[in-house]
């Protein structure tokens, strides 16, 4: 009930301009901007906010809380449907919550007639996301500590949970089976299983499904809900503001704060916050044709942004014209796609995306997943603004049928534009609310790359090494194109003066909102990790590395060259790389040499050639063959680094590595997988994988 006169006045508008918005009439000029609302006005006020659960819920009037551990934003997403599906079915008073926004000690008075959902990714090496690591430490900490003073503590605590994971990794769904564990030792009642879904397997989003449905079976015994006929009511009111254009100076053109707007960004950046930064160079790997990998150098002596060897850097991208064209096309927006829009949650605990007031490109363009894959569930949703009853049938098919989206949809990877197109006929969709699509496509989420550079030699300069997605699809015409890694490609051809060679590249707007990133910038922060080289450089290292895998690597032995001509002791480097040909995809091949000539017997570099010989080798095959030496190594305590694929490489090399140690040191394969579980838990293996 803190909704203060302003607010009122702004919602009544704003549903004022719903109505308009659907019936495309007029809403009157405005003088005054009482729309106004921007993401760091609302980041900045977080301060002044309840951190208190209960009574957020209270003062909301909520029976269902949904929490969010989120890294790349599937998990948040996720909690947003639910608490959509939640409100549309069963009537129930959903809010979704940032893990990190709330305390956790009255979890305890958490009342039984409502429900508190978790949606949880576990990240990396079994780690909780960066939003849940106080909670998780707090729930699965040995005596968390309650207001009340009840035995069982979280007796009338009633819950849900859905856990987002990767099975190739070793600790998969650590989060959701710990937090799930520690919940129900504390007395609290599950709802439903524990869903988990597999990133590694391919299958989140089906995953995700099938688990929902029994869930909301048994969450509607539990708490006596009845289902009703779903009806879509939007979240977001969208004001059309004739009053601006897109050349006035409070609107957004894809600025992410008000900083940025204002034309003096400031730190600390961060994930909220990123750092115009100027590319030094760029250059191509490669030398085919028809395959990209970028070596760029981001210079951040402009900020306060630090990094050390093995940490990743955040790249912002921003969409291809050529996509947010054809979503503005199909939707019927582009005549409107520099109208000046303001978009306010309708009700108080939904956040809106981006800041505000703003344009349609700059939403489409600068805040909007709008290349990434479709769900399933969003298509069953946007079937009810069909342009017509075909349509509308074959939209609905889609979004009930799992075999038949997966033929038709995802294994063209069409994005939700190209769905619209191919599935209304060309049709315009004229009746879909802006706000579904707010609320149905993801946020635009950085790009992380391992940081190929090393601090020690370079401490404001970062250099990244990527790969440019490209792929030629069966039964797709055009191929199909990664969003960061070809905005960087952009980039560097316009850097170079390079022709581009597809006109999806010449379409990024790499000039940044109202050209402020000219000259050659990408927005970008850095995210710590925990790949890092032995404090102690005299130990011993090994590295396997693949393809891209390299990127760290190429820090870490600059690092140990740079220790070296500093006149410290440097331990034995040996990096496995492995490749296709010599000749087209050796990264960084001079450099190597380089690194020899200071090095000496201490580096050696080992490559695994995958398309010269009759036989494919990997760089598994060639861990094999140095057995004996790596068993050594590891002897005199040499830590080991894979960087790369984790869907088969990472694991490949860690059976390996099992079996030379089991080989070697004529131990049971049960106890050298045992080693090696202890080497990880002791940081002396460690991964960074994607
Ligand atoms: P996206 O547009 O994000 O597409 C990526 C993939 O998603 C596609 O290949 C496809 O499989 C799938 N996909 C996207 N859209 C669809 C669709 N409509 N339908 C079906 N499938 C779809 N990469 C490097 O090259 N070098 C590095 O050093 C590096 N380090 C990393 C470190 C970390 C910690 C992480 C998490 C990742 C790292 N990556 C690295 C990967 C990098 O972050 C990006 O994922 C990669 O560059 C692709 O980004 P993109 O925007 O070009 O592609």
């Amino acid at each position: 009930a803190e909704l203060d006169t302003l607010d009122i006045i702004v919602l009544a508008a704003i549903l004022l301009g719903t109505v308009a918005y659907f019936t495309k009439g007029k809403l009157w000029g405005v003088t005054k901007d009482p729309y106004a609302s921007s993401l760091a006005n609302a980041n900045g006020a977080k301060a002044g906010k309840t951190r208190n659960l209960i009574e957020k819920m209270d003062e909301s009037g909520k029976n269902c809380i949904i929490f969010y551990g989120s890294q790349t934003g599937t998990a948040e997403d996720y909690a947003s449907r639910l608490a959509k599906e939640g409100k549309s079915r069963f009537g129930l008073e959903t809010m979704v919550a940032d893990l990190e926004d709330y305390d956790y000690e009255n979890l305890d008075s958490v009342p039984s007639d409502k429900v508190v959902m978790f949606v949880l990714a576990t990240y990396g090496e079994g780690e909780p996301t960066d939003n849940a690591v106080d909670f998780y430490e707090f729930i699965t900490g040995d005596t968390p500590t309650f207001t009340e003073d009840s035995d069982p503590p979280l007796a009338n605590l009633n819950f849900v949970a859905f856990g987002l994971g990767n099975n190739t990794y070793e600790h998969y769904n650590s989060m959701v089976r710990n937090v799930t564990k520690a919940l129900e030792k504390l007395g609290a009642h599950r709802i439903g299983e524990a869903g988990e879904g597999d990133d590694g397997a391919g299958t989140m989003e089906e995953d995700f499904l099938a688990w929902k449905d029994p869930m909301w079976k048994a969450l509607q015994e539990k708490m006596g809900l009845e289902e009703r006929e779903a009806v879509y009511e939007p979240v977001f009111g969208i004001v059309e503001r004739d009053g601006l254009t897109k050349d006035s100076p409070e609107v957004y053109l894809g600025e992410p704060n008000k900083m940025h707007l204002d034309g003096s960004p400031k730190g600390p950046f961060n994930a909220h916050n990123p750092y115009i930064a100027p590319i030094n160079k760029s250059y191509e790997l490669f030398s085919v044709k028809d395959r990209n990998c970028l070596h760029m150098e981001v210079d951040v002596s402009g900020s306060n942004l630090s990094y050390q060897t093995g940490d990743h850097i955040a790249v912002w991208p921003t969409n291809p014209g050529e996509e947010v064209d054809r979503f503005l096309d199909v939707l019927s927006l582009t005549g409107k796609r520099n109208t000046v829009i303001s978009v306010k949650a309708l009700e108080p605990t939904a956040k809106v995306p981006f800041p505000t007031p703003t344009t349609y490109d700059a939403v489409v363009r600068y805040h909007m997943e709008i290349c990434s894959p479709v769900s399933r569930q969003f298509l069953a949703t946007l079937a009810a603004f069909a342009p017509d009853e075909e349509t509308k049938a074959e939209m609905t098919k889609l979004g009930g049928d799992k075999d038949y989206f997966h033929q038709k949809v995802n294994v063209h990877h069409l994005n939700i534009a190209r769905v619209l197109q191919t599935v209304g006929k060309g049709k315009k969709w004229t009746n879909v609310p802006f706000s579904a699509l707010i609320e149905g496509v993801t946020k635009l989420q950085p790009r992380y790359y391992s940081i190929s550079s090393s601090s020690l030699e370079h401490p404001k300069v970062i250099s990244i090494t990527a790969v440019v997605e490209s792929q030629h699809l069966p039964g797709r015409e055009d191929p199909f194109k990664g969003v960061a890694t070809n905005y960087l490609l952009a980039l560097k051809e316009k850097q170079n003066g390079d022709p581009s060679p597809t006109p999806f590249g010449l379409s990024y707007e790499i000039t940044g909102p109202r050209n402020r990133y000219d000259g050659i910038h990408v927005p970008v922060h850095v995210r710590h990790s925990n790949f890092k080289l032995p404090s102690d450089p005299t130990k011993p290292v090994i590295l396997v590395g693949p393809g891209t895998g390299v990127a760290p690597f190429r820090g870490f032995v600059r690092e140990r060259v740079k220790q070296a001509q500093n006149g410290e002791t440097v331990g034995k480097t040996i990096l496995f790389f492995g490749c296709r040909k010599r000749s087209e995809d050796f990264l960084y091949e001079k450099e190597w040499e380089e690194a020899k000539q200071v090095l000496g017997d201490n580096f050696e570099l080992v490559v695994a050639f995958s398309r010269e010989g009759a036989k494919k080798v990997y760089v598994q095959h060639l861990l094999k063959q140095r057995a004996e030496e790596i068993n050594d190594l590891l002897l005199k305590k040499a830590y080991f680094y894979v960087c790369g694929d984790a869907a088969n490489m990472a694991r490949e090399v860690n059976t390996v590595l099992g079996q030379i140690l089991a080989e070697k040191r004529g131990i049971s394969d049960s106890k050298a997988e045992e080693i090696v579980k202890n080497m990880r838990a002791a940081n002396q293996y460690q991964e960074d994988v994607w």
